[in-house]
C-alpha cells in the first residue's frame, strides 16, 4: 500500500488499488455510489410496481378530497409500504395540480426528510410509551407550512400495548389537520380497536416478471447492459421484494460491471450454474445414479449448498416443464438460447416424468430444509439414485388402446403341439386352439396389469 500516492482521488485511489491486487475481482464503484433502492425510490404512484389498486384508491382520495384521517399499509418487506407513505404525504401537501410535482418546496422537504409537518417515526426502536407521547405532544401544534401533518409510523405492530393505549384518544379524535399513516409488516398483531379505525390497504407482493421489467427499466436508464436471464434470476431471488431486488442487483453490480450476464449473476450469487442443471437431467435420463453423484459433487465442490442447489433445481424443472408444454422465451424471462436447450434437453421425458422428478426434488428439499439431523448429501444421493432407476412414465390410455389392438397370436411352443394334434385328431383341435387362445389373453392381461402398475406407482 506505501506505493499508493495518497493525493490522488478517492476513486482514482480504487482502482489503482484494483489493478494491484490482481486476485481481486470485484469491480469497485466509485465512491459516490448510492444504493439502488434508494436512488430509484418511486418519487410518485406512477413509478410504483404492482400496486396500482392502492395507487388509484389513493389518488381518487385526494383528487375528490375524501381524505379518511388514517391509513393502515399492510405487506411484506420492500412492496413500497414506507415509499407509498411518503408519496402520500407528499400529495396531501402539494400545491401544484399534478401531485406531487417534485418541485414546490413541500415535495423537496418530504423527498429530502426534512419535512417540518411529516414526521416519520420508527416504532421497531421507538416501542415504548414515553416515547409515543412524545410524538404525540408533537401533533397538539398545526403544520408550520402545509395544509397537513402527516404523521409515517413504520413497523407500527411493534409498539408496547401502552404506547397503543397512549395513541388511541389521538386517532379517535384527531385535529383537523392530522394525518395518519401506519405501516407493518405483521397486520396480525396490530389491535382490533386500531384497526377498525384505519383505513387498510393491503399491499401486493410482485411477480417476478413485474420486477424483472423495473430492473430493466433501470438498466436502461443506468446504462447497464443486463442480459434478460440475468434479470430473471434476480427478480426470482428477490421473493417479491422490490427492495430485495434491488440490494441484489446492487451486490450483482460490483461484482459484474455495466454489463451482467446470467453466468455472472450466479457466480456473484453462488448460485449453482445451469449447465449442472443439464448435466444432472442428462445423468437421470440414461440411468447413470453414479452421473448424478459427479454432478452433486461439482456443485459442492463449487461452495453450492445441497439445499441451495435443489432449490436451483426445482426452478429449472419448471423451466424445463414449461418449455416442454410450449411457453415461449418471453414468458419464462429466459433467452431463446436457453428455450432451445431445454427443448432438446431429455428428449425420452414426457411432461409426467419431469412432474415426478419435480415431486421428488420438492420432497427432498423440504427434507434437507427441516433438519432431520441427517446429511443432507446423503438423502439428495438416495433420492437421485432411485430417479435414476425410475423408467419412463406410461401413459395408461396408450397402453390399453395397445392392449386392444394387439392381435392375440399363440406361442411356437403351443402351436406346434396345436398342430400335432390337428394331425392326430380334428376333434380336438379346437379345443385346443380356444385354451391357446385363453393362455395369450391372458399373457396380455398381465403385460396391461404391468403398465398400468407403473402409471399408478408414477401418479
Ligand atoms: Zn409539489
Amino acid at each position: 500500500m506505501s506505493h499508493i500516492p495518497t493525493n490522488v482521488a478517492p476513486h482514482v485511489a480504487c482502482s489503482m488499488f484494483q489493478s494491484i491486487k490482481f486476485d481481486l475481482i470485484y469491480y469497485i464503484p466509485p465512491m459516490s455510489y448510492i444504493a439502488m433502492a434508494r436512488k430509484w425510490r418511486p418519487r410518485s404512484f406512477d413509478e410504483m410496481v404492482g400496486q396500482e389498486h392502492i395507487a388509484q384508491t389513493l389518488k381518487n382520495a385526494i383528487n375528490t378530497g375524501n381524505i379518511h384521517h388514517a391509513f393502515l399499509f399492510t405487506g411484506t418487506r420492500g412492496v413500497g409500504k414506507t415509499t407509498s407513505a411518503r408519496i402520500l404525504a407528499a400529495m396531501l401537501n402539494c400545491e401544484s395540480e399534478n401531485k406531487p410535482c417534485g418541485e414546490c418546496e413541500s415535495c423537496k422537504a418530504i423527498a429530502a426528510g426534512s419535512s417540518m409537518d411529516v414526521s416519520e417515526f420508527d416504532a421497531a426502536s421507538n416501542s415504548g410509551v414515553d416515547e409515543m407521547r412524545e410524538l404525540l405532544e408533537g401533533t397538539q401544534y398545526p403544520p408550520m407550512s402545509s395544509k397537513y401533518k402527516a404523521l409515517i409510523i413504520d413497523e407500527v405492530h411493534a409498539l408496547s400495548s401502552k404506547a397503543w393505549s397512549s395513541m388511541l384518544k389521538t386517532l379517535e379524535e384527531p385535529p383537523s389537520y392530522l394525518i395518519f399513516i401506519l405501516a407493518t409488516t405483521e397486520v396480525n398483531k396490530v389491535p382490533a380497536t386500531i384497526l377498525s379505525r384505519v383505513l387498510r390497504f393491503d399491499f401486493k407482493r410482485l411477480s417476478p416478471m413485474q420486477i424483472s421489467k423495473r430492473l430493466a427499466f433501470i438498466c436502461e436508464q443506468e446504462g447497464i447492459n443486463a442480459e434478460q436471464e440475468a434479470l430473471s434470476i434476480i427478480s426470482e431471488k428477490a421473493d417479491g421484494s422490490m427492495r430485495d431486488s434491488l440490494t441484489i442487483f446492487d451486490e450483482v453490480f460490483a461484482y459484474s460491471g455495466k454489463t451482467i450476464t446470467a453466468e455472472s449473476v450466479q457466480n456473484a450469487l453462488g448460485i449453482p450454474s445451469n449447465a449442472l442443471y443439464f448435466e444432472l437431467v442428462q445423468a437421470f435420463e440414461a440411468h447413470d445414479a453414479k452421473g448424478s453423484f459427479a454432478v452433486l459433487e461439482k456443485a459442492m465442490a463449487s461452495g453450492v449448498e445441497v439445499q441451495m442447489f435443489l432449490d436451483g433445481f426445482i426452478r429449472f424443472l419448471r423451466n424445463f416443464l414449461y418449455a416442454k408444454v410450449g411457453l415461449s422465451a418471453e414468458q419464462l424471462e429466459i433467452s431463446q438460447g436457453s428455450l432451445d436447450s431445454l427443448k432438446a434437453l431429455a428428449p425420452t421425458f414426457e411432461q409426467g416424468d419431469i412432474l415426478r422428478i419435480a415431486k421428488i426434488i420438492t420432497e427432498l428439499s423440504l427434507k434437507c430444509s427441516a433438519k432431520y439431523g441427517l446429511n443432507p448429501r446423503l438423502l439428495a444421493e438416495a433420492e437421485f439414485s432411485k430417479i435414476a432407476w425410475l423408467d419412463r412414465v406410461a401413459n395408461i390410455k396408450e397402453a390399453l388402446e395397445k392392449f386392444q389392438n394387439a392381435p392375440v397370436a399363440p406361442t411356437a411352443p403351443q402351436k406346434e403341439e396345436n398342430q400335432k394334434k390337428i394331425s392326430t385328431n380334428s376333434a380336438a383341435s379346437s379345443s385346443s386352439s380356444t385354451s391357446s387362445t385363453a393362455s395369450a389373453s391372458a399373457s396380455a392381461t398381465t403385460t396391461a396389469a404391468a403398465s398400468v402398475g407403473a402409471f399408478q406407482l408414477a401418479i
